[in-house]
């Protein structure tokens, strides 16, 4: 229902859970924020009302370093698959702890993905259509992850074979495993890695396998400085601030932080650092985006 994302200097908690204030408008059930901390993505999710969330963060320890991270995404969830339960709430994370996922919209195959994920041993904690998309992340980076000590050469013949950590099913090779070879030289700093690999090109190798209405945005704990996110059929905005920037569903959630805006299009990628913001399609290809100022009330 609300979606929120930020990078910056900030506690990145305490905004999230400030933007999700700024969403309660829209109603929802349960919320949730999720952080990385010291090579953890780290979760607190709630069912009920978003005091259930701030509660469970204030009972942390004070030195607790979920408390310091500087990036981290929010959900309020208005429950459209499985019951408004703390297990069902948002984020989900996947089963390595690796990735962390927030999800609006209803996944249209996700039984079909559920069971494939199921086929090859994974074990899904939720009853949402959204989980499976933390699961295929997780896949997705171990399939193209580089080799400690190898280059980005390696990196993109590593992601066109199906032989990396696998579970390589056809339907997944020709999945756009061609995106790692767009990247080549067009994905600037913000994608620090090598081409194809990361979790940027897994949410789009991801994003063409899903179908219905997502906004999606995911941590992982290799990138600890980045968000992504993604949508289809379903709102996002880039909130860009000084040395910060945010993602959310709707403007409200970061205007009293900023009030320059870029607004997603269809079936596009973006990700989020301190240093700035990039937007791809799922293919990607860099998109044109048109930033603007928000001067209504939001
Ligand atoms: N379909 C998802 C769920 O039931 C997301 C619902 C939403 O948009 O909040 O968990």
């Amino acid at each position: 229902c609300g979606i929120v994302g930020y990078v910056g200097a900030r506690p990145a908690c305490t905004v999230v859970v400030d933007g999700l204030r700024r969403l309660e408008y829209r109603g929802y059930d349960s919320a949730g924020v999720a952080v990385v901390a010291d090579d953890e993505v780290r979760v607190v999710k709630r069912a009920g009302k978003l005091t259930n969330l701030t509660k469970a963060l204030a009972e942390l320890p004070p030195a607790d370093r979920m408390r310091a991270a500087v990036s981290g995404i929010g959900h309020t969830r208005w429950a459209t698959h499985g019951a408004p339960t703390d297990r069902n709430a948002h984020p989900h994370a996947s089963a390595d702890g690796r990735v962390a996922v927030i999800h609006n919209g209803i996944i249209e195959n996700f039984a079909r993905l559920r069971d494939e994920l199921e086929a090859a041993g994974v074990e899904l904690a939720s009853d949402t259509d959204s989980e499976v998309v933390a699961h295929l992340l997780a896949a997705e980076l171990a399939r193209t992850a580089v080799p400690a000590g190898v280059g980005a050469g390696a990196a993109a013949v590593a992601a066109g074979g199906a032989a990396v950590g696998g579970r390589g099913t056809a339907d997944e090779v020709a999945a756009p495993v061609g995106a790692g070879a767009l990247d080549d030289g067009t994905a600037g700093a913000l994608e620090d890695g090598a081409a194809g690999t990361g979790l940027v090109a897994a949410m789009r190798a991801v994003c063409a396998r899903l179908t219905g209405a997502f906004t999606l945005l995911a941590v992982s704990v290799d990138e600890p400085g980045l968000v992504v996110g993604a949508r289809r059929n379903s709102p996002l905005v880039v909130g860009v601030g000084a040395g910060e920037y945010f993602l959310a569903s709707d403007v409200s959630a970061f205007i009293e932080h900023t009030r320059d805006a870029v607004e997603l299009g269809q079936d596009q990628v973006v990700a989020i650092t301190a240093d700035g913001y990039q937007v791809t399609d799922f293919a990607g290809t860099p998109a044109v985006t048109q930033q603007y100022h928000v001067d209504w009330d939001a």
